[in-house]
Protein backbone atom coordinates (compact mmCIF):
# COMPACT_ATOMS: atom_id res chain seq x y z
CA UNK A 1 0.00 0.00 0.00
CA UNK A 2 1.23 3.71 -0.33
CA UNK A 3 1.27 5.72 2.84
CA UNK A 4 2.86 9.69 3.31
CA UNK A 5 5.78 9.23 5.41
CA UNK A 6 8.68 12.21 6.86
CA UNK A 7 12.26 11.13 5.12
CA UNK A 8 15.11 11.73 6.17
CA UNK A 9 17.69 11.41 2.68
CA UNK A 10 21.31 11.71 4.96
CA UNK A 11 23.30 14.07 7.40
CA UNK A 12 22.19 17.67 7.66
CA UNK A 13 19.33 17.52 5.45
CA UNK A 14 15.48 18.32 6.38
CA UNK A 15 13.17 15.74 6.76
CA UNK A 16 10.64 15.19 2.80
CA UNK A 17 7.29 14.31 3.72
CA UNK A 18 6.33 12.49 0.73
CA UNK A 19 4.43 8.95 -0.61
CA UNK A 20 6.10 6.01 0.11
CA UNK A 21 5.14 2.13 -0.50
CA UNK A 22 4.66 -0.61 2.35
CA UNK A 23 5.26 -4.18 1.00
CA UNK A 24 3.08 -7.26 1.87
CA UNK A 25 2.97 -7.54 5.55
CA UNK A 26 5.19 -10.93 6.51
CA UNK A 27 3.29 -13.71 8.80
CA UNK A 28 4.53 -11.44 11.98
CA UNK A 29 4.10 -7.75 10.34
CA UNK A 30 0.99 -5.23 11.29
CA UNK A 31 -0.14 -2.26 9.38
CA UNK A 32 -0.78 0.59 12.26
CA UNK A 33 -2.87 3.51 11.16
CA UNK A 34 -0.98 5.99 13.27
CA UNK A 35 -2.53 8.59 15.21
CA UNK A 36 0.28 10.36 16.78
CA UNK A 37 3.89 10.47 16.69
CA UNK A 38 6.94 11.75 19.00
CA UNK A 39 9.35 14.14 17.95
CA UNK A 40 12.32 12.50 19.88
CA UNK A 41 16.19 13.67 19.90
CA UNK A 42 16.90 10.10 18.75
CA UNK A 43 15.69 10.81 14.75
CA UNK A 44 18.10 14.35 15.64
CA UNK A 45 21.66 12.13 16.17
CA UNK A 46 20.51 10.61 12.74
CA UNK A 47 20.26 13.98 11.29
CA UNK A 48 23.29 15.39 12.99
CA UNK A 49 25.09 12.34 11.98
CA UNK A 50 26.08 11.53 16.13
CA UNK A 51 24.41 8.22 15.83
CA UNK A 52 25.63 7.72 11.56
CA UNK A 53 27.81 4.67 11.43
CA UNK A 54 31.09 4.31 8.63
CA UNK A 55 30.56 2.24 6.08
CA UNK A 56 32.98 -0.05 8.00
CA UNK A 57 30.97 -0.57 10.42
CA UNK A 58 28.06 -1.18 8.80
CA UNK A 59 29.76 -4.01 7.16
CA UNK A 60 31.26 -5.28 10.27
CA UNK A 61 27.85 -5.48 11.86
CA UNK A 62 26.01 -6.74 9.30
CA UNK A 63 23.68 -3.76 9.26
CA UNK A 64 21.39 -2.29 6.31
CA UNK A 65 21.94 1.06 4.99
CA UNK A 66 20.79 3.80 7.45
CA UNK A 67 19.90 6.13 4.80
CA UNK A 68 17.11 7.23 3.23
CA UNK A 69 15.38 7.22 7.02
CA UNK A 70 11.58 6.86 7.93
CA UNK A 71 11.85 8.14 11.31
CA UNK A 72 9.76 7.96 14.15
CA UNK A 73 9.70 5.34 16.94
CA UNK A 74 7.15 7.16 19.15
CA UNK A 75 3.80 6.63 17.85
CA UNK A 76 0.26 4.78 18.80
CA UNK A 77 -1.82 4.13 16.71
CA UNK A 78 -4.89 1.55 15.67
CA UNK A 79 -4.03 -2.15 14.06
CA UNK A 80 -5.71 -1.82 10.76
CA UNK A 81 -3.93 -5.48 9.09
CA UNK A 82 -2.00 -8.38 10.27
CA UNK A 83 -0.08 -11.22 8.96
CA UNK A 84 -1.30 -14.99 9.27
CA UNK A 85 0.69 -15.84 13.01
CA UNK A 86 -0.04 -12.50 14.37
CA UNK A 87 -1.06 -13.58 17.98
CA UNK A 88 -0.13 -10.36 20.24
CA UNK A 89 -2.49 -7.95 18.34
CA UNK A 90 -5.70 -7.78 16.16
CA UNK A 91 -7.70 -5.89 14.01
CA UNK A 92 -9.02 -2.79 15.64
CA UNK A 93 -6.43 -2.56 18.99
CA UNK A 94 -5.36 0.22 19.49
CA UNK A 95 -1.29 -0.23 20.31
CA UNK A 96 1.90 2.07 21.43
CA UNK A 97 5.10 1.13 19.60
CA UNK A 98 7.90 0.18 21.57
CA UNK A 99 11.63 0.83 20.26
CA UNK A 100 13.09 -2.19 21.26
CA UNK A 101 10.91 -5.05 20.53
CA UNK A 102 10.00 -7.82 22.87
CA UNK A 103 9.85 -11.52 21.73
CA UNK A 104 8.98 -13.11 25.02
CA UNK A 105 11.03 -15.82 24.42
CA UNK A 106 14.63 -15.06 24.17
CA UNK A 107 17.06 -15.39 27.82
CA UNK A 108 16.33 -11.16 28.48
CA UNK A 109 13.00 -11.52 28.06
CA UNK A 110 12.23 -14.34 30.06
CA UNK A 111 14.86 -13.27 32.44
CA UNK A 112 12.77 -9.58 33.38
CA UNK A 113 15.03 -7.79 30.68
CA UNK A 114 13.09 -6.79 27.76
CA UNK A 115 14.78 -3.79 26.70
CA UNK A 116 17.51 -5.77 26.06
CA UNK A 117 15.64 -8.74 23.74
CA UNK A 118 17.89 -10.29 21.43
CA UNK A 119 15.25 -9.74 19.26
CA UNK A 120 15.98 -6.18 19.27
CA UNK A 121 19.86 -6.50 18.04
CA UNK A 122 18.72 -8.87 15.57
CA UNK A 123 16.02 -6.53 14.01
CA UNK A 124 19.15 -3.50 13.46
CA UNK A 125 21.67 -6.04 12.39
CA UNK A 126 20.02 -8.31 9.97
CA UNK A 127 19.17 -7.34 6.62
CA UNK A 128 15.81 -8.38 6.29
CA UNK A 129 13.87 -8.20 3.23
CA UNK A 130 13.35 -4.85 1.94
CA UNK A 131 9.31 -4.28 2.37
CA UNK A 132 9.44 -0.01 2.90
CA UNK A 133 10.21 1.88 -0.23
CA UNK A 134 11.12 5.75 -1.16
CA UNK A 135 11.10 6.49 -4.97
CA UNK A 136 11.52 3.17 -5.96
CA UNK A 137 14.32 1.99 -3.38
CA UNK A 138 14.11 0.57 -0.54
CA UNK A 139 14.23 2.51 2.84
CA UNK A 140 15.11 1.98 5.96
CA UNK A 141 12.83 2.51 9.20
CA UNK A 142 13.93 4.01 12.81
CA UNK A 143 13.99 0.98 15.27
CA UNK A 144 11.88 -0.97 12.49
CA UNK A 145 9.49 1.60 13.02
CA UNK A 146 9.02 4.33 11.07
CA UNK A 147 6.06 5.97 13.12
CA UNK A 148 6.32 9.75 11.08
CA UNK A 149 3.95 8.19 8.75
CA UNK A 150 0.29 8.34 8.24
CA UNK A 151 0.48 4.14 8.16
CA UNK A 152 3.84 1.92 9.51
CA UNK A 153 4.34 -1.66 8.88
CA UNK A 154 5.99 -3.32 12.06
CA UNK A 155 6.61 -6.53 13.54
CA UNK A 156 3.94 -7.72 16.11
CA UNK A 157 6.67 -8.07 18.82
CA UNK A 158 7.40 -4.07 18.29
CA UNK A 159 3.36 -3.10 19.43
CA UNK A 160 2.01 -2.84 23.20
CA UNK A 161 -1.65 -3.05 23.42
CA UNK A 162 -3.22 -0.05 25.46
CA UNK A 163 -6.87 0.11 26.57
CA UNK A 164 -8.97 2.20 23.70
CA UNK A 165 -9.92 5.00 26.08
CA UNK A 166 -6.59 6.95 25.92
CA UNK A 167 -5.52 9.89 24.24
CA UNK A 168 -3.18 8.41 21.42
CA UNK A 169 -1.36 11.58 22.04
CA UNK A 170 -0.36 10.39 25.82
CA UNK A 171 -0.01 6.74 24.38
CA UNK A 172 3.02 8.27 21.68
CA UNK A 173 4.68 9.53 24.92
CA UNK A 174 4.82 6.63 26.89
CA UNK A 175 6.23 4.63 24.01
CA UNK A 176 10.09 6.43 25.16
CA UNK A 177 10.22 9.27 26.36
CA UNK A 178 8.51 8.73 29.69
CA UNK A 179 9.43 5.26 30.53
CA UNK A 180 12.89 5.74 29.75
CA UNK A 181 13.11 8.46 32.13
CA UNK A 182 11.11 7.71 34.69
CA UNK A 183 12.73 3.79 34.33
CA UNK A 184 16.13 5.56 34.74
CA UNK A 185 15.43 7.15 38.09
CA UNK A 186 13.48 4.63 39.43
CA UNK A 187 14.20 1.39 37.88
CA UNK A 188 18.19 1.64 37.01
CA UNK A 189 19.10 4.14 39.66
CA UNK A 190 16.88 3.10 42.32
CA UNK A 191 15.89 5.88 43.67
CA UNK A 192 14.81 5.52 47.22
CA UNK A 193 12.74 8.01 50.09
CA UNK A 194 14.61 10.90 51.05
CA UNK A 195 17.23 10.58 48.49
CA UNK A 196 19.06 13.45 47.04
CA UNK A 197 18.84 13.57 43.53
CA UNK A 198 20.19 15.37 40.12
CA UNK A 199 19.29 15.48 36.85
CA UNK A 200 21.49 16.35 34.26
CA UNK A 201 19.85 17.23 31.13
CA UNK A 202 16.09 18.31 31.13
CA UNK A 203 14.66 17.12 27.81
CA UNK A 204 11.97 14.54 26.94
CA UNK A 205 14.33 11.68 29.23
CA UNK A 206 15.26 14.38 32.25
CA UNK A 207 12.00 15.83 32.81
CA UNK A 208 10.74 11.83 33.43
CA UNK A 209 13.20 11.18 35.63
CA UNK A 210 12.38 14.20 37.50
CA UNK A 211 8.52 12.90 37.27
CA UNK A 212 9.91 9.28 38.47
CA UNK A 213 12.55 10.65 41.24
CA UNK A 214 9.16 12.35 42.71
CA UNK A 215 7.19 9.64 42.48
CA UNK A 216 9.44 7.53 44.56
CA UNK A 217 9.47 10.43 47.25
CA UNK A 218 12.97 11.78 46.58
CA UNK A 219 13.68 14.82 49.13
CA UNK A 220 15.80 16.66 46.87
CA UNK A 221 15.35 16.77 42.89
CA UNK A 222 18.14 19.31 41.39
CA UNK A 223 17.05 19.86 38.13
CA UNK A 224 20.66 20.99 36.19
CA UNK A 225 19.87 22.55 32.04
CA UNK A 226 21.35 25.70 31.11
CA UNK A 227 18.06 26.75 29.66
CA UNK A 228 15.40 28.58 31.65
CA UNK A 229 12.36 27.08 30.39
CA UNK A 230 13.33 24.31 31.12
CA UNK A 231 15.00 24.66 34.59
CA UNK A 232 10.88 26.58 34.84
CA UNK A 233 9.19 23.76 33.74
CA UNK A 234 11.27 20.97 35.73
CA UNK A 235 9.93 22.92 39.09
CA UNK A 236 6.52 22.32 37.71
CA UNK A 237 6.94 18.56 37.18
CA UNK A 238 8.25 18.34 40.55
CA UNK A 239 11.77 19.36 40.73
CA UNK A 240 12.80 20.96 43.95
CA UNK A 241 15.69 22.95 42.83
CA UNK A 242 17.50 24.05 39.82
CA UNK A 243 20.81 25.18 38.58
CA UNK A 244 22.22 26.37 35.11
CA UNK A 245 25.44 24.17 35.09
CA UNK A 246 26.75 20.94 37.26
CA UNK A 247 29.36 24.03 38.74
CA UNK A 248 26.24 26.07 39.88
CA UNK A 249 25.14 23.47 41.83
CA UNK A 250 27.55 21.93 43.51
CA UNK A 251 27.73 23.91 46.65
CA UNK A 252 23.75 24.04 46.68
CA UNK A 253 24.07 19.82 46.69
CA UNK A 254 27.09 20.30 49.31
CA UNK A 255 24.45 21.98 51.33
CA UNK A 256 21.07 20.45 50.85
CA UNK A 257 22.87 16.54 51.56
CA UNK A 258 24.78 17.91 54.46
CA UNK A 259 28.23 17.01 52.27
CA UNK A 260 26.67 13.71 51.19
CA UNK A 261 26.42 15.25 47.65
CA UNK A 262 23.78 13.35 45.62
CA UNK A 263 22.20 9.82 46.50
CA UNK A 264 21.48 9.28 42.93
CA UNK A 265 22.97 11.17 39.67
CA UNK A 266 20.25 10.77 35.91
CA UNK A 267 22.38 12.46 33.05
CA UNK A 268 20.14 13.05 29.79
CA UNK A 269 21.48 15.52 27.94
CA UNK A 270 20.88 15.68 24.61
CA UNK A 271 23.75 14.42 23.32
CA UNK A 272 26.90 12.66 26.30
CA UNK A 273 30.29 13.59 25.81
CA UNK A 274 32.81 12.43 28.26
CA UNK A 275 33.57 15.84 30.62
CA UNK A 276 29.62 15.98 31.31
CA UNK A 277 30.02 12.10 32.51
CA UNK A 278 32.83 13.11 34.55
CA UNK A 279 31.07 16.49 35.89
CA UNK A 280 27.89 13.98 36.86
CA UNK A 281 30.13 11.35 38.64
CA UNK A 282 31.85 14.52 40.80
CA UNK A 283 28.21 15.23 42.30
CA UNK A 284 27.87 11.88 42.75
CA UNK A 285 28.70 11.07 46.78
CA UNK A 286 30.09 7.97 48.21
CA UNK A 287 28.76 4.36 47.98
CA UNK A 288 26.09 6.09 45.41
CA UNK A 289 24.75 6.04 41.86
CA UNK A 290 25.60 7.90 38.53
CA UNK A 291 22.87 6.65 35.01
CA UNK A 292 23.93 7.62 32.08
CA UNK A 293 21.03 7.29 29.69
CA UNK A 294 21.61 9.44 26.51
CA UNK A 295 23.07 9.22 22.90
CA UNK A 296 26.85 9.73 22.44
CA UNK A 297 28.25 10.55 19.53
CA UNK A 298 29.85 6.65 18.06
CA UNK A 299 33.49 8.25 17.96
CA UNK A 300 33.48 9.56 21.96
CA UNK A 301 35.73 7.36 23.89
CA UNK A 302 36.81 9.05 26.26
CA UNK A 303 35.68 10.49 29.84
CA UNK A 304 38.20 12.28 32.25
CA UNK A 305 37.23 10.19 35.14
CA UNK A 306 38.98 10.02 38.60
CA UNK A 307 39.96 6.14 39.17
CA UNK A 308 40.55 7.00 42.70
CA UNK A 309 37.44 8.67 43.04
CA UNK A 310 35.48 5.84 41.57
CA UNK A 311 37.01 3.28 44.05
CA UNK A 312 37.91 5.07 47.03
CA UNK A 313 34.32 6.51 47.10
CA UNK A 314 32.92 3.11 46.44
CA UNK A 315 31.14 4.72 43.36
CA UNK A 316 28.57 3.16 41.02
CA UNK A 317 28.61 4.26 36.88
CA UNK A 318 25.58 2.27 34.76
CA UNK A 319 24.43 2.66 31.64
CA UNK A 320 21.09 2.58 30.59
CA UNK A 321 18.78 1.55 27.46
CA UNK A 322 15.26 2.06 27.48
CA UNK A 323 15.48 3.53 31.19
CA UNK A 324 16.30 -0.45 32.05
CA UNK A 325 12.47 -1.04 32.04
CA UNK A 326 9.83 -3.88 30.68
CA UNK A 327 8.01 -1.90 27.72
CA UNK A 328 4.91 -4.32 28.36
CA UNK A 329 4.31 -4.13 31.94
CA UNK A 330 6.01 -0.42 32.10
CA UNK A 331 3.59 0.94 29.12
CA UNK A 332 0.08 0.09 30.94
CA UNK A 333 1.60 0.73 34.33
CA UNK A 334 2.80 4.61 33.63
CA UNK A 335 -0.66 4.98 31.83
CA UNK A 336 -2.69 4.21 34.94
CA UNK A 337 -0.30 6.44 36.62
CA UNK A 338 -1.98 8.90 34.58
CA UNK A 339 -5.31 7.83 34.71
CA UNK A 340 -4.70 8.23 38.65
CA UNK A 341 -3.28 11.87 38.58
CA UNK A 342 0.01 10.62 39.47
CA UNK A 343 1.92 11.01 36.01
CA UNK A 344 1.81 14.93 34.33
CA UNK A 345 2.04 13.68 31.00
CA UNK A 346 -0.61 16.01 28.85
CA UNK A 347 1.49 19.11 30.37
CA UNK A 348 4.91 17.22 28.37
CA UNK A 349 3.27 18.09 24.90
CA UNK A 350 4.50 21.65 24.29
CA UNK A 351 3.33 21.66 20.89
CA UNK A 352 1.33 19.69 18.02
CA UNK A 353 2.52 19.22 14.25
CA UNK A 354 0.76 18.07 11.48
CA UNK A 355 3.12 15.92 9.64
CA UNK A 356 4.46 17.89 7.17
CA UNK A 357 5.69 20.98 9.56
CA UNK A 358 7.64 18.59 11.07
CA UNK A 359 10.71 20.32 10.37
CA UNK A 360 9.59 23.34 12.60
CA UNK A 361 8.84 20.86 14.97
CA UNK A 362 12.80 19.73 15.29
CA UNK A 363 13.77 23.65 14.93
CA UNK A 364 11.93 24.19 18.43
CA UNK A 365 13.78 20.82 19.53
CA UNK A 366 17.27 22.22 18.63
CA UNK A 367 16.31 25.66 19.71
CA UNK A 368 15.11 24.33 23.00
CA UNK A 369 11.23 25.30 23.18
CA UNK A 370 9.44 22.44 23.38
CA UNK A 371 9.57 19.55 26.24
CA UNK A 372 7.91 17.25 23.99
CA UNK A 373 6.74 17.74 20.16
CA UNK A 374 4.05 15.68 18.64
CA UNK A 375 2.83 15.10 14.96
CA UNK A 376 -0.91 14.20 15.20
CA UNK A 377 -2.55 12.65 12.11
ZN1 LIG B 1 12.97 8.08 21.66
ZN1 LIG C 1 13.17 -11.32 23.58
Amino acid sequence: MKTRAAILAGVGEKWIVDEVELGTPGANDVIVEIKAAGLCHSEEHMASGDMVFTQDILDAMGMPEQFPLIGGHEGSGVVVEVGADVRKVKVGDHVSTSFIPSCGICRACVGGRQYLCDQGFDLMTTQAEPKHFWQGKPANTYSNLGTFAEHALVHENSLVKIEDHFPFDIAALVSCGVPTGWGSAVDRAGTQPGDVVAVIGIGGIGINAVQGAKSVGAQVIMAIDPVEFKRQKAMEFGATHTAATVEEAMPLIQELSRGRLCDRVIVTPSVLYGDILAAAMSITGKGSTCVATAVAPYAQAEVPLSLVDLTLWNKELKGSLYGSTNPRAQIPKLLSLYESGQLKLDELITHRYPLDDINSGYDDLREGLILRGVITF
